[in-house]
């Protein structure tokens, strides 16, 4: 037993203490969003847009990228014949509306998504109870949302739980790209959740289709699957960092503001 205390001890205090103080370094190969250097890009080259599996990437009309769409899987990146285009190493890229993805490719900054509004602050933001649906997706969202619950993240210290019934939940956080034979799963979930609650899609294929995008057997994502819910929060990724995942939640609880810590390696 004494063993156990010494050993504990000195373990120390293990979880981060972001959002008070800033977040660990990212990765050398973290990747965020795909940002372009415009006065490197060739004119009429379509080399990134043509590579990319999801058609996140489009030239016409002005350089644009959707990441609600974008997997983060580095093919344009490689297919440049130029190097214009590099990800940047912001984990900050939450957004509270679907068009709030759809970023210009030149631009490099954070995507920050806005609070609650008062009365739902004020409902859910000291806690907030989640029933997680992976609706087909390929479990990598599903773990980098466990990756919260674990000591290092402690996800439980700002008041927000996932639950084992939709009776005990404040909302419902989406993984995956909503399969055919996921809709009644997920639509009885949903129903069972009483008003007012929430709705946050985590990941490509809850947001868009992801990688089975167009495929006959899924509804791409949330959209197609209830054309009428309108999510609250909506975090890109393939799978999203975990800082990526808690950055979201916190901005739609009120507990980070403004542009919160910028990223380092
Ligand atoms: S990172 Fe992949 S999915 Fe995203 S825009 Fe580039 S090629 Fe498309
Ligand atoms: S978004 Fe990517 S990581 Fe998440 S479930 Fe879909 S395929 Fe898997």
């Amino acid at each position: 037993m004494l063993k156990a205390v010494i050993a504990r001890l000195r373990q120390g205090h293990r979880t981060i203490k972001f959002p008070s103080a800033p977040p660990p370094s990212l990765p050398d190969r973290f990747r965020g969003r795909p940002v372009l250097d415009g006065a490197r890009c060739r004119e009429g080259c379509r080399a990134c847009a043509d590579a990319c599996p999801t058609g996140a990437i489009s030239l016409e009309g002005g350089r644009r990228i959707d990441l609600g769409k974008c997997l983060f899987c580095a093919d344009c990146v490689a297919a440049c014949p130029e190097g214009a285009l590099v990800h940047a190493a912001d984990y900050r890229l939450s957004a509270s509306r679907r068009e709030d993805l759809d970023v210009e490719l030149e631009k490099s900054g954070p995507l920050l998504a806005s609070a609650l509004e008062k009365k739902m602050k004020h409902l859910f933001g000291r806690s907030l109870k989640l029933r997680q649906v992976s609706a087909g997706g390929c479990n990598a969202c599903e773990a980098d949302v466990n990756v919260l619950g674990t000591i290092g993240w402690d996800l439980g210290r700002f008041g927000i739980q996932m639950v084992a019934s939709p009776r005990h939940a404040d909302g419902l956080l989406l993984t995956g790209p909503v399969t055919k034979n996921m809709e009644l799963a997920l639509r009885k979930t949903w129903n069972a959740i009483a008003e007012p609650k929430l709705l946050i899609a985590v990941g490509s294929c809850a947001i868009s289709g992801g990688p089975y995008i167009g495929h006959a057997e899924t509804d791409d994502g949330i959209n197609g699957f209830a054309p009428d819910l309108k999510a609250d929060l909506f975090v890109p990724g393939c799978p999203p960092h975990p800082l990526t995942i808690l950055d979201g939640l916190l901005r739609l609880l009120g507990r980070i503001e403004g542009e919160g810590w910028p990223p380092k390696r």
